[in-house]
């Protein structure tokens, strides 16, 4: 009997899994990770104001792959990256090698940097603010060398891994996140409950047909700002892959940076925060994963488009000859290499282009990927309008080429309505109007089936 009622139970179990096994997934998934820890000491990216290179690492770094492949065989990447940033160059080169070997076209990879402010510096990204020599460029040029070539292999496994999947997707809350502009220049700095941010916590859960959890990707619009010590680590994003990756043994987690240009961690200074910050974070992450998510379906729609934002007129040489005095040494790096273009017979950029990209789930979820350092207002002004369906704004995609102020930070000028500029190499500020070029060009692509 008792040998009967295991025979049933066993034929029992074996049916539900036959059921929930051959219930037909609506993806397929491949992941990779792989570690980008320099070897050695490296000029860390973000702070103007460090002095030397790193010293030792803390936590390793780590790029990311989850490819998806939906019912019709339409691919894309998500490529997320512990790391400040990357360029548009750095991009392509990487698409046109993985579109040989993959078929993946450059236009589907979504690149995305945590903006860790305690990683390398990565080539082409804020070039004014270093003033190395040239042993130290050598080894920021190798590094950036190398990380292409370790892009592509992670791309190439990950697409190895495609396997069915089923997706879902949620939304939590952290509350670290606080507008810097709303603290700055005040004695105790604390967030203004009133100016604008986004505490929501996007998670997207890649399960296997039997619904055990795979990759999480998720994001949080904030710098990642937590401290600026001279030991290697991925800031609070980093500690909050670690700390879910831990909680789920062969889980992998991916963090996408959201728009979290004006956007700092509270309170910051210490490296016992960042701790703090990534296990919040992390939290909140468990919290949507452990609650019921809504399915994502298909069919997967990537739309991009590079649109131009004019800058304000450029200024002369005359102008630029004066500014080799100005008291501020970034505005004499910016003018004596904006003199040498000049003097190269090539004219100074009056206008800087811009990558939009759009990643539609059916009609369940639509991912705008924002290039360079958006402010907050972009994310809640496109939730807004998008409404009707699950919206996610990452920021730090693809190419970080300056701020993204929204009108109103632009006219209220400041670090990122316009300062921050010359660390790019740009001069600024952006002309009126790029708000609305940019949501335009965002409901055009997402407007396309
Ligand atoms: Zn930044």
């Amino acid at each position: 009997m008792n040998q009967l009622r295991h025979g049933v139970s066993l034929l029992l179990g074996l049916m539900a899994w036959v059921q929930v096994g051959s219930a037909e997934a609506q993806w397929r998934a491949g992941i990779a990770r792989q570690d980008i820890t320099p070897a050695g000491s490296i000029w860390m990216g973000g702070y103007a104001s460090r002095d030397h290179s790193s010293e030792g690492v803390l936590q390793p770094l780590s790029a990311k792959a989850l490819i998806l492949e939906d019912q019709q065989g339409s691919r894309m990447a998500f490529v997320c990256m512990d790391l400040i940033g990357v360029d548009f160059r750095f991009c392509e080169a990487i698409g046109r090698r993985t579109l040989a070997s993959t078929g993946i076209a450059r236009e589907r990879i979504v690149f995305n940097s945590s903006h860790t402010h305690c990683g390398p510096v990565v080539a082409g990204v804020t070039p004014i603010v270093y003033d190395l020599d040239r042993q130290q460029q050598a080894v920021v040029d190798a590094y950036a060398e190398k990380l292409k070539d370790q892009l592509v292999i992670l791309i190439e496994t990950a697409v190895k891994d495609l396997r069915p999947a089923d997706l879902s997707y949620g939304e939590g809350k952290a509350t670290f996140g606080a507008n810097r502009r709303a603290m700055r220049g005040k004695k105790d700095p604390r967030p203004d409950p009133t100016a604008p941010c986004d505490h929501g916590v996007p998670v997207m859960a890649v399960r296997d047909c039997r619904g055990e959890l795979h990759a999480v990707l998720f994001g949080y619009a904030c710098h990642g700002t937590t401290t600026g010590i001279y030991q290697i680590n991925g800031d609070y994003p980093g500690y909050a892959q670690v700390a879910i990756e831990t909680g789920h043994r062969g889980v992998t987690a991916l963090f996408m940076a959201g728009c979290g240009g004006d956007i700092n961690p509270y309170p910051r200074g210490e490296i016992a925060l960042t701790g703090q910050h990534g296990q919040a974070l992390a939290a909140a992450v468990e919290a949507v994963l452990s609650g019921p998510m809504r399915p994502l379906r298909g069919p997967l729609h990537i739309a991009c488009e590079r649109i131009e934002l004019k800058l304000a007129d450029p200024p002369g040489r005359e102008e630029l000859e004066q500014a080799l005095k100005d008291k501020s040494v970034y505005r004499q790096r910016l003018a004596r290499h904006l003199l040498a273009e000049l003097s190269a017979g090539r004219p100074l950029a009056s206008s800087c282009p811009c990558t939009v990209q759009v990643a539609r789930f059916g009609e369940d979820l639509a991912m705008i990927a924002m290039p360079g350092e958006p402010v907050i207002d972009y994310a809640l002004r496109l939730r807004r309008e998008l409404s009707g369906q699950s919206v996610w704004v990452p920021g730090y995609c693809n190419e970080i080429f300056a701020y993204l102020p929204t009108e109103r930070v632009l006219k209220e000028g400041g670090y990122e309505g316009g300062e921050a500029m010359v660390y790019f190499g740009l001069c600024g500020p952006f002309q009126p109007g790029l708000e609305q070029k940019i949501i335009d060009a965002v409901k055009r692509l997402a407007a396309q089936r």
